[in-house]
């Protein structure tokens, strides 16, 4: 079946699997699982068929390459993956020939900045660096255009939005649970953490955001997209 670009998907997040080999940053440790529990995950994608999420990755974590490309390839599977261009050769994450692998594969590498920091309020030389010096760095290895951007941490505004577009790129990738369309400039994700419950990752899986949650993420919806964006400090 061939998606329509108005039909809604929900689309995954993954970070790292296995043993992390860099220091985490405080609260990072719940979204990196066992390569077991992503393997599970994996092959309930394969059994959605025409139902099954998008996947991506944040980070540029090593295990991209060494632990999700075979698993990805064994099963025919494609992904997005969102890379940092400062960490690309650091212990712990990507290599260069990581990300020309992962691009040789069939797999698209978008935008998740350079250093890993928030991007509301970003000046000019701020924007500069996260979002263009990194997209070069990103395009040179990858060779291919780099049209997608992922929010470090879900954290954006009516700024971000308007600062990303004004670069040209097609998509902002969030962490705001749901589904996804191809028509939209905002696309949710939902994040797959350890130790998630039976019910959690099947919502995560579909994108079926749980009523108890539809109030706080309305008003986040609305603080995110509606408010004018932060000043630069
Ligand atoms: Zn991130």
């Amino acid at each position: 079946m061939v998606r329509t670009p108005e039909q809604k998907r929900p689309v995954l997040i993954f970070h790292g699997i296995g043993t992390p080999r860099r220091a985490l940053e405080p609260g990072e440790a719940v979204f990196w699982i066992s390569r077991a529990a992503f393997c599970d995950i994996l092959d309930r994608i394969v059994a959605m068929g025409d139902h099954a999420p998008e996947i991506t990755f944040d980070d540029g974590n090593a295990s991209d390459a060494e632990i999700a490309l075979p698993e990805l390839e064994k099963r025919g599977l494609r992904a997005m993956f969102f890379l940092l261009s400062a960490r690309i050769g650091q212990p712990g994450s990507l290599s260069e020939a990581d990300v020309r692998s992962l691009a040789a594969a069939g797999h698209v590498i978008g935008l998740h900045g350079a250093v890993h920091r928030d991007w509301r309020g970003l000046d000019a030389t701020g924007r500069q660096a996260e979002f263009r010096d990194a997209r070069h760095r990103l395009t040179d290895l990858s060779g291919a255009p780099v049209t997608r951007a992922a929010a470090p941490f879900g954290l954006y505004d009516r700024g971000v939005r308007a600062a990303l577009q004004d670069e040209g790129f097609a998509a902002l990738y969030t962490s705001d649970r749901g589904q996804a369309r191809d028509t939209r400039f905002l696309r949710p994700r939902n994040c797959i953490e350890a130790g998630m419950s039976e019910a959690a990752l099947t919502n995560a899986l579909t994108g079926h955001v749980p009523l108890a949650r539809h109030p706080r993420r309305a008003l986040g919806l609305i603080r995110k997209r509606l408010l004018p964006a932060r000043r630069a400090t």
